[in-house]
């Protein structure tokens, strides 16, 4: 019997790159929360971002509240696509620390077959 769907879905090694230069950004199994929200919209709370250079510690007003932050850009092309957080002011905002926001316009949804 032919397969008309081939399975390669559970083989795809799913991960985000970056949109304009297509390096390896996250990998699927890092994300956090799909539910943030970033500068320019919808954004991924993630574990961890490969590829990536880290701006300076600055003080920014968020949504909860004053957090300490550094802005992440795309080790490649330089694009800002997000930040990560140094510190949180609250007890209850602490689970964020060290993570990281990812801009979800900034990111490609991409599979790749191992
Ligand atoms: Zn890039």
């Amino acid at each position: 019997m032919v397969k008309r769907h081939p399975n390669y879905l559970d083989q795809c090694n799913v991960f985000f790159s970056c949109t304009t230069c297509h390096s390896q950004l996250i990998s699927q199994h890092d994300i956090v929360s799909r539910a943030f929200q970033g500068r320019h919209g919808p954004a991924y709370l993630v574990e961890k971002v490969v590829n990536m250079s880290l701006g300076g510690n600055e003080e920014r007003m968020l949504m909860t509240g004053i957090h300490t932050v550094a802005d992440i850009s795309c080790h490649v092309c330089k694009s800002k696509i997000g930040w990560k957080y140094i510190t949180a002011p609250e007890k209850s905002q602490r689970y964020k620390e060290g993570k990281c926001i990812i801009e979800k316009s900034k990111v490609i949804k991409e599979c790749m077959i191992e």
